[in-house]
């Protein structure tokens, strides 16, 4: 994009709204010398009365694994136009924002990807975002979510960086059956290593020090996985881990994503239940994505060691009511909804020519936050069930450019 258009007229500097790769060239700008001057005051409310409160960032759009609900392999070759170096945000940008996002009321940051443990000296912008404070004085929940290909080889470098938690994505126990879901062979005993890795790094520890649990993700893939789904609640009960089954989204546009392959959560639920009798528990925060159950006792009581799973049931009982949640993807793109087709873009604020301060920053992103009606979960749940795929969907970006 050219400054000329960035900026038609020399006394309004534009954001323009809009995804290079997508085929629909669309912009919708926000002058903001006309923004209304709001102190950050931690309230911000979008346009449904929702705060925002979740940040997640997106480090890359490459991943090591191909996994075929995500990055199937026939699309993601490598003739794919994956962002160049140049276009990333650099850690010194991703701080800087995200310092202006707490100040909106932001309190956790989620780094993703593609495979965030692919970017280069991860653990420096970790360094950085976990010496922010909250206005209140109190460090951000920093989180981070791998497929844990890595994470062996990296979990003390990034509990040394001061990262508190971490989620890893595991679809399977079985090697074959996990080997087929990655698409590139990957063995599921490394990602367990790293697991184990993560564990001994003190990774799972929230910000008072407690041990909240390393989170399993588990995306289930109804004919593909569904075999998994008890091994997968044996091994992790007891463990102190949080397994969390996700139903199969239709994020992006290139996952050939059928209604048919959904399994719905409340039968996840019930086929655990049967062999591991489970009781429902409140929410620990308003927002929440995962509904949680607890493994009982005999006397059918939840009991604390063994612990609890999570299911994300963002089809079949979409949350929206309640998403307090942005994301920001590799190049400096605001989306304010995982299946979005236009992103805010933010990066002329941080390299424009003009000197733009933190308040022209946080005023843009109020006023962009205070415009947000997205839904989408709630309306595909309305639509009837022959228009509930993603084929039939305006192009959405990719879950591996705007992170999971
Ligand atoms: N590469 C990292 C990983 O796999 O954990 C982080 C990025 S990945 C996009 C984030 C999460 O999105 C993962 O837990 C992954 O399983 C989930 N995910 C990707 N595509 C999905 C889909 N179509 N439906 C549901 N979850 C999906
Ligand atoms: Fe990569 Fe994660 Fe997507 Fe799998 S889910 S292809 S690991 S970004
Ligand atoms: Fe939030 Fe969009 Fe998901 Fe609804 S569909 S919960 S608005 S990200």
């Amino acid at each position: 994009m050219s400054e000329a258009t960035l900026y038609p007229h020399k006394n309004h500097r534009m954001i323009f709204m809009q995804d290079e790769r997508m085929a629909r060239p669309q912009a919708h700008a926000i002058d903001i010398h006309n923004l209304p001057e709001l102190d950050a005051t931690g309230q911000l409310l979008d346009h449904l009365g929702r705060p925002l409160r979740d940040l997640r960032i997106s480090v890359t759009d490459r991943c090591n694994f191909r996994c075929n609900y995500c990055m199937p392999k026939e699309v993601f070759t490598k003739d794919y136009p994956y962002l160049p170096h140049s276009a990333l945000l650099s850690f010194e940008e991703i701080t800087r924002l995200a310092k202006v996002f707490l100040s909106h009321g932001v309190r956790k940051i989620r780094l993703t990807g593609g495979e965030p443990l692919l970017r280069k000296n991860l653990e420096v912008l970790i360094a950085q975002l976990a010496e922010l404070r909250t206005p209140e004085g109190h460090p951000l929940d920093l989180t981070l979510t791998t497929n844990g290909s890595l994470l062996a080889k990296k979990a003390k470098a990034l509990k040394a960086a001061g990262l508190h938690r971490v989620t890893v994505s595991l679809d399977g126990l079985d090697d074959a059956i996990f080997r087929s879901m990655n698409d590139v062979d990957f063995p599921v005993a490394d990602v367990l290593a790293g697991i184990d890795a993560a564990r001994d790094a003190g990774l799972g520890l929230d910000t008072k020090g407690q041990f909240s649990g390393i989170k399993i993700n588990m995306v289930v893939k109804r004919g593909t996985n569904t075999d998994q789904i008890l091994p997968m609640a044996r091994r992790f009960q007891g463990t102190g881990m949080v397994l969390r089954f996700i139903e199969y989204m239709d994020v992006g546009a290139s996952n050939g994503w059928r209604m048919d392959e959904v399994m719905p959560s409340s039968e996840v639920v019930a086929l655990i239940n049967k062999e591991m009798p489970l009781v429902q528990l409140a929410a620990n925060n308003p927002g929440e994505t995962a509904r949680r159950w607890g493994y009982a006792d005999a006397s059918g009581k939840y009991d604390p060691a063994l612990g609890e799973i999570g299911v994300i049931s963002s089809v079949t009982q979409a949350f929206c009511g309640d998403c307090n949640r942005a994301r920001l993807s590799t190049e400096g793109k605001l989306y304010l909804c995982l299946f979005a087709n236009q992103g805010y873009d933010l990066l002329p604020l941080l390299r424009g020519t003009d000197v733009t301060t933190d308040a022209t920053i946080a005023n843009a992103i109020a006023q962009i936050w205070q415009q947000r009606t997205d839904r989408y979960s709630e309306l595909r749940s309305s639509m009837p069930p022959d228009t509930q795929s993603s084929t039939n969907s305006p192009k959405r970006v990719e879950m591996s450019y705007i992170g999971g």
